[in-house]
């Protein structure tokens, strides 16, 4: 169950749910509610009693699975990576190279994106690759070049954590943790950096439904760290054609579910360079709050994910069209915001009258 705690409440009432939790061998857990209070999501349900203390202001006995991740938990929630809101209104930009290859390429490659509009700067350090062959990433060596470029630049960093034995070493040097995609169900490590303060940023797994999402996402919050924003990156679909398909579905629907902010990463999601921009666009206008781009600057000669990076420039491209698609579709899911036309056009009952306005208004 959720229970909100306004915050005039005494702190009588918050100890008092908590005990009563503890009690009887529920797991609490509690997250701010974005209006000055608290909301603790309890798994099970307590006696009614304990919903007519002071200062409670709801409670919601039936809710979601994903409680914690879920809208009705509380409201949108802002995630700070360093100095970067995410989830804010203004679109965040992560980009990168696929993996790190080493301190001068990180920091070459950081200053162009910087320059080209990016405000975190991704790479990896320990690269899931589908072949043992294929190259593994640099590890530590990669983690001490993406901090060499935090400090060249003043951009915060994510980077891929896993395993759970990983997560300490990754977070010393990564303001955000990313867990990959082929991770998303992987319990342990969900649980581990549940344990930390440190924001995660969670890929969909690419044959996850979105409620298996959310769920992981839950694990995540149950540990304690609700610093989480979600990330589209495709699913396996029928056609060959492509890597993988970039589920923008998910984007206004989650947006309906969840408090979380989510990104789009077009790059994972299409497999082709040159269909990046566009699907970069296209994840924009579903609503995402950013983007995650694989970037190097030559793209051609990356160790990993080439054919599906892109250069500084196309990202600057990506960037500054973006920005302005954005300010164009400002207000788009609010009713009252429209046109003056089509805000009166909701108020008029019959056909005839809609399509005369239509007419007026075309
Ligand atoms: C990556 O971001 O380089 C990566 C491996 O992504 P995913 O987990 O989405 O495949
Ligand atoms: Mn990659």
């Amino acid at each position: 169950m959720l229970i909100t705690i306004a915050q005039e409440a005494p702190p009588s009432t918050r100890a008092a749910v908590l005990a009563a939790a503890l009690k009887r061998g529920f797991p609490a857990h509690s997250m701010a509610n974005g209006r000055g209070g608290e909301v603790i999501g309890i798994a099970g349900t307590l006696p009614i009693e304990h919903m007519e203390l002071d200062g409670i202001s709801r409670v919601l006995a039936i809710h979601k699975p994903f409680m914690m991740a879920s809208l009705e938990a509380r409201d949108r929630s802002v995630v700070m990576v360093g100095d970067v809101a995410i989830g804010g209104g203004s679109p965040v930009l992560m980009a990168g190279p696929c993996s790190i290859e080493s301190i001068d390429d990180q920091i070459e490659i950081a200053r162009a994106v910087r320059a080209a509009g990016a405000n975190i700067l991704r790479g990896g350090a320990f690269k899931p690759r589908s072949s043992p062959y294929s190259f593994q990433g640099l590890g530590l060596e990669g983690l001490k070049a993406l901090a060499a470029a935090r400090e060249a630049t003043g951009l915060p960093v994510v980077t891929e954590v896993m395993e759970p034995e990983q997560v300490e070493l990754v977070s010393e040097y990564a303001d955000m943790l990313q867990i990959g995609s082929r991770n998303m169900a992987n319990f342990p490590l969900l649980k581990r950096v549940g344990k930390t303060n440190v924001p995660v940023l969670l890929k969909r797994g690419f044959a996850a439904t979105q409620e298996e999402f959310l769920m992981s996402a839950e694990y995540i919050m149950a540990g304690g760290n609700t610093s989480v924003v979600l990330c589209e990156r495709g699913i396996r679909a029928f056609d060959a054609a492509f890597r993988f398909t970039l589920d923008l579905n998910v984007v206004p629907s989650i947006k309906e579910l969840s408090h979380l902010p989510i990104i789009v990463d077009p790059s994972h999601g299409c497999g082709k360079r040159s269909l990046v921009a566009r699907m970069a666009m296209a994840g924009l206008a579903a609503g995402a709050d950013g983007l995650m781009l694989e970037v190097h600057v030559d793209p051609d000669r990356a160790l990993s994910d080439g054919y599906q990076t892109i250069t500084p420039a196309e990202l600057g491209r990506i960037h500054r069209r973006g920005m302005a698609l954005i300010e164009a579709l400002d207000g788009f899911d609010k009713v009252d915001d429209l046109a003056p036309g089509f805000a009166a056009m909701s108020q008029l009952s019959s056909l005839d009258d809609v399509v005369l306005e239509l007419e007026r208004i075309a």
